[in-house]
């Protein structure tokens, strides 16, 4: 449980430092890249506490500019929907007073 404390305390202070990836969040806190995103599902949750707000860039697809706005957020999407290129951008997050 502390270790969890102290992975979500770090990975909130790269967050305030500027934008990360997850595989940037998971390289700097050495974590897996997999468990990035449930982190940050949490984090997100007690920064509303604080008067925070978890920024999220979203997924593009370098082929044809898609953004996926609409999906679940905060995990890389496989393949465009547009065009079916698996070359994508992955979400970028920050944190930003709210
Ligand atoms: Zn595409």
């Amino acid at each position: 449980m502390e270790r969890t404390q102290t992975i979500r305390e770090a990975i909130r202070e790269e967050l305030l430092r500027g934008a990360a990836t997850s595989r940037e969040l998971s390289e700097r806190v050495s974590i897996r890249e997999k468990d990035v995103a449930g982190h940050l599902e949490h984090l997100e949750r007690s920064m509303r506490a604080r008067g925070e707000r978890l920024v999220i860039e979203p997924a593009s697809c370098i082929a044809c500019g898609y953004a996926f706005v609409r999906r679940g957020r905060l995990t890389r999407p496989g393949s465009c929907p547009e065009c079916g290129s698996t070359r994508i951008d992955p979400p970028a997050f920050r944190i930003e007073a709210a």
